[in-house]
């Protein structure tokens, strides 16, 4: 089998620790239509889906059932209390840096999020992350959000990458990297990330 030529990161769940963050802006913003977005139902169907097919689906369950658009228009100020809430307190591991850093002489590095780019870019330069990454795949740049290929796809192309290593937390984001034809390292939480994929490049040079 081929080294891996870049690794390509998904952003929440993975290097940063925003689903709680993005949860509770969305339940504070749907909160006055009258819908009740509880984590459990976020982290089982909003984690790793597109925010308008998550839209979708609560509009449906409302009683009455309301135009999803309706939701969807709440999006700017939910964006906005995210960024505000994660540029005072950007939730990255301490450790993470260093590990970018030492990873970035070997590999090429990308981001490949579901949620939008001008979301996330700030946010890695507020946390000093930036620089590590030489390409980030936003939700504004793809027709087809994970699980589909296309963000993975996409993101290798940039790189001119042909056998990347995919690091994910969600299931629509395991299944999008594995479509893509890439080898994919599911991780369930930020902290664990530099052991797995270090473990993971030792075994696969070794
Ligand atoms: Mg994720």
């Amino acid at each position: 089998m081929p080294e891996f030529d870049a690794i390509l990161f998904d952003f929440d769940g993975v290097l940063a620790d925003t689903e709680p963050v993005h949860w509770a802006c969305w339940a504070e913003v749907l909160k006055p239509l009258g819908i009740t977005l509880e984590w459990d139902y976020y982290r089982d169907h909003g984690i790793g889906i597109d925010d308008k097919d998550m839209l979708r689906t609560l509009a449906g369950l409302a009683n009455p059932p309301l135009d999803w658009r309706t939701l969807y228009a709440e999006y700017p100020r939910k964006k906005e209390l995210f960024r505000r809430r994660v540029l005072a307190h950007p939730p990255f591991d301490p450790a993470l840096d260093a590990f970018l850093e030492n990873l970035h002489r070997s590999y090429k590095l990308a981001v490949v999020t579901s949620s939008a780019r001008d979301e996330i870019d700030p946010l890695l330069a507020a946390g000093g992350l930036r620089r590590h990454f030489d390409a980030l795949v936003g939700a504004e740049d793809v027709t087809h959000y994970k699980p589909d290929p296309e963000p993975y796809r996409k993101a290798a192309e940039l790189l001119g990458a042909r056998t990347p290593l995919v690091v994910e937390d969600s299931a629509a984001g395991l299944a999008s990297g594995r479509a893509a034809g890439f080898a994919v390292l599911a991780v369930t939480t930020p902290s664990e990330v530099p052991a797995l994929v270090t473990r993971t490049l030792a075994e696969r040079a070794g």
